[in-house]
């Protein structure tokens, strides 16, 4: 029987948290192999959990939201392909199709691409944000500078996130939700009903 070939090059789709550990994680469990980082935003990787807090309102800075710098991975010997989409997979030919016409032949490919938000029909000129990526937040952030009334649409975690930092900033908040309390749908009406007075 022919001995199993070793993976050569792997290919991890996603720049986000998933896709650097998965890259780092390859490297520190002995993959000698080319490894390859492609993400679609034109930014180093960074952590989305500060986004809606410290980031947000301002005590951290870019560098401290980074899950690898570049020196890191020219360490690491992970190539980084960022600013460029995955547009599909060959998989018959073991090929990542990028948006920009390259192909990157893999013989192992890993999927983090994660989630998106869903998409607002407005731009941000109008007032209407979303908070899912580091530009969002970037944005949101300046806004919440300027001394005006904020409506946050969505009682979750992040949502409460965003409104607890804003009344940090102070500004004046309003959460929407169909829920009573804050994280209501995630902790019960009793803990959110906490996270409500807390928001008071
Ligand atoms: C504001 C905010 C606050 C959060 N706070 C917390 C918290 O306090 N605690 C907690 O546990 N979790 C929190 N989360 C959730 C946490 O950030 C996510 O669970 C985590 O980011 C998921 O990581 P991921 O790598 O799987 O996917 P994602 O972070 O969604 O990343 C996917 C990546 O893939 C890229 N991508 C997608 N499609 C393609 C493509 N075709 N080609 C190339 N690249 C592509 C995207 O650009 C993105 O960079 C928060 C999320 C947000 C947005």
């Amino acid at each position: 029987m022919a001995a199993p070939t070793l993976a050569r090059t792997a290919v991890v789709v996603g720049s986000s948290v998933a896709g650097v550990r998965t890259a780092r994680a390859l490297r520190t469990e002995g993959f000698d192999g080319r490894v390859v980082l492609v993400g679609e935003e034109n930014e180093l990787p960074y952590d989305k959990p500060p986004l809606s807090k410290q980031f947000l309102d301002g005590r951290w800075d870019d560098a401290r939201v980074r899950l690898l710098t570049a020196e890191a991975a020219a360490e690491a010997d992970i190539e980084l392909a960022l600013g460029v989409a995955a547009q599909r997979l060959d998989v018959a030919a073991g090929a990542v199709v990028l948006a920009d016409g390259r192909r990157l032949d893999y013989d192992v490919v890993v999927l983090a691409t994660g989630a998106a938000a869903r998409p607002s029909p407005w731009p941000v000129e109008s007032g209407v944000y979303v908070v899912r990526t580091l530009a969002d937040s970037r944005a949101l952030a300046a806004q919440l500078l300027v001394d005006q009334p904020v409506v946050v649409v969505g009682g979750g975690f992040i949502g409460a996130e965003v409104a607890a930092t804003a009344r940090r900033l102070g500004r004046q908040v309003t959460v929407v939700d169909p829920l009573d309390a804050p994280v209501g749908r995630v902790v019960g009406a009793e803990i959110g009903s906490l996270f409500t007075d807390l928001h008071h």
